[in-house]
């Protein structure tokens, strides 16, 4: 018997009303504030990750899901990967498409699947959901500020956004931070051996990871190494203090974490991640930031950006753990059952008008007795169903049984459709305009 492969799962019909309430949300809080969507491929060149996130990153040395293309004519075969994020495949499309000469900043949300080849556990898959802001264009502490604010509304909408803390951090110019990696390696001159032999790794090829090393022994010995904030310039220092007022000001709060780097390099200055407030780090529902060198870095003219990742998969378990329910829209509203196969044709036309209408309508129209086809309706849930059995065919009347209160009445054929329209009542009925629909899914 095959399985999901290792990492995988199958969304099940269950699951899927909180993914679908998520998108609503996020769609219905992007839209407010002027954000377009946007869907880059699933699978990009390998270097565009290489470039964009860094040869030297968790995500590109580890856990980089390549793919290899076929030989077309001369030449190797071209190397892919799966998106592990959002972030690089959209700037190279801003590049890309000219989006420069568009109206600044340029604001876009995405929504979807993204692969990590990493060690599956509890929260931690190959194949994952994200929802992904990104405001590219300008570069100023209050759009920091409403990136965050818009972020917040979305949890809170999800009702979990008391379940977190925003953990805040600027990580200065790449001008600093190389200034700070050359006093973190000289610190680190004859201490290697002390380091857990990833850590050693980490030194050489990304020391900045040493800050949010989960490993207990780098973090001893990380307390006396030098701090990320002395080397600051004072642009950087002004930058965050403003966007803690603005934060102030919208009534956001955050915990100052000197710690926090985020794994990519692109990142400066403003960093941020939103922590399950009970468990910290291990199962942060998202976290994003500045990134104002890597238009440039995917070959773009200097254009600053932020941005923002979430993991659905993350927010789902904790709308869960919080109680909150999804909205449940697949019930059944009315079952029809039929004998004979005169009835079984007016079903027909019955089902159809009812389903126009809006209700969510089930017919049964096998060969099965009465009583089996009620046992099927009562499985489905259903609130009412229709019986229209031969002698009611003859008498022209339908048989109309609310389920839940086992009772039912027979009434004219043609009054069953404004009898189930009133018992469901119109505002509860699923019609769509057509607007809401066109280019979304
Ligand atoms: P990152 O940019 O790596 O911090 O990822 C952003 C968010 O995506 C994280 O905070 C998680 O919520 C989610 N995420 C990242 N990797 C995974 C994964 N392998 N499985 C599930 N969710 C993930």
């Amino acid at each position: 018997m095959f399985r999901t492969p290792k990492g995988t799962h199958d969304v099940l019909p269950e699951d899927h009303q909180y993914h679908t309430y998520i998108k609503k949300v996020v769609r219905h809080r992007c839209r407010q504030a002027g954000y377009k969507r946007i869907d880059p491929p699933m699978f990009e060149h390998k270097g565009v990750f290489q470039r964009a996130i860094g040869e030297h990153t968790d995500v590109v040395e580890k856990e980089l899901f390549t793919v290899t293309g076929k030989r077309d004519g001369e030449g190797e075969a071209r190397e892919f990967a799966l998106r592990p994020e959002f972030t690089a495949g959209i700037c190279r499309s801003y590049i890309e498409h000219g989006m420069q000469q568009l109206a600044q900043p340029v604001e876009l949300y995405s929504i979807g699947q993204c692969f990590r080849y990493d060690r599956p556990q509890k929260g931690r898959y190959r194949q994952f959901h994200q929802i992904d802001l990104e405001v590219i264009g300008l570069r100023d502490p209050s759009i920091d500020a409403q990136l965050i604010h818009v972020i917040t509304k979305i949890l809170s909408d999800l009702r979990i956004l008391d379940r977190m803390t925003l953990q805040m951090n600027n990580i200065g110019t790449a001008e600093n931070r190389k200034a700070y990696v050359e006093a973190l390696k000289d610190f680190f001159i004859g201490k290697e051996r002390q380091l857990p032999e990833d850590d050693q790794r980490r030194l050489k090829t990304n020391p900045l990871r040493l800050l949010d090393s989960k490993e207990e022994d780098t973090r001893i010995l990380i307390k006396n190494a030098p701090k990320l904030e002395q080397f600051l310039d004072d642009e950087s220092k002004k930058y965050h203090e403003t966007l803690l007022e603005y934060l102030d000001e919208l009534g956001i709060t955050s915990v100052p974490n000197p710690g926090l780097v985020r794994g990519l390099d692109y990142y400066c200055q403003t960093v941020f991640e939103f922590w399950d407030s009970s468990t910290g780090a291990q199962n942060a529902v998202g976290g994003g930031g500045r990134y104002d060198g890597l238009i440039e870095i995917l070959g773009g003219k200097p254009t600053p950006g932020v941005g923002y990742a979430g993991g659905v998969e993350r927010m789902i378990w904790h709308m869960k753990e919080a109680g909150v329910q999804a909205p449940n829209k697949d019930q059944v509203d009315v079952f029809v059952a039929q004998l004979g196969p005169e009835a079984k044709k007016k079903c027909l036309t019955l089902v159809s008008e009812l389903r126009d209408l809006g209700v969510h309508t089930l017919g049964a129209l096998g060969e099965a007795s009465l009583k089996s086809q009620m046992r099927l309706a009562d499985k489905f849930e259903a609130r009412y169903t229709l019986m229209l059995g031969k002698l009611e065919v003859k008498e022209g009347t339908i048989i109309v049984r609310d389920m839940k209160a086992g009772k039912q009445k027979q009434m004219a054929l043609k009054d069953a459709v404004p009898e189930i329209i009133k018992l469901l009542g119109k505002e509860n009925l699923d019609t769509y305009v057509m607007r809401d629909h066109v280019g979304e899914d």
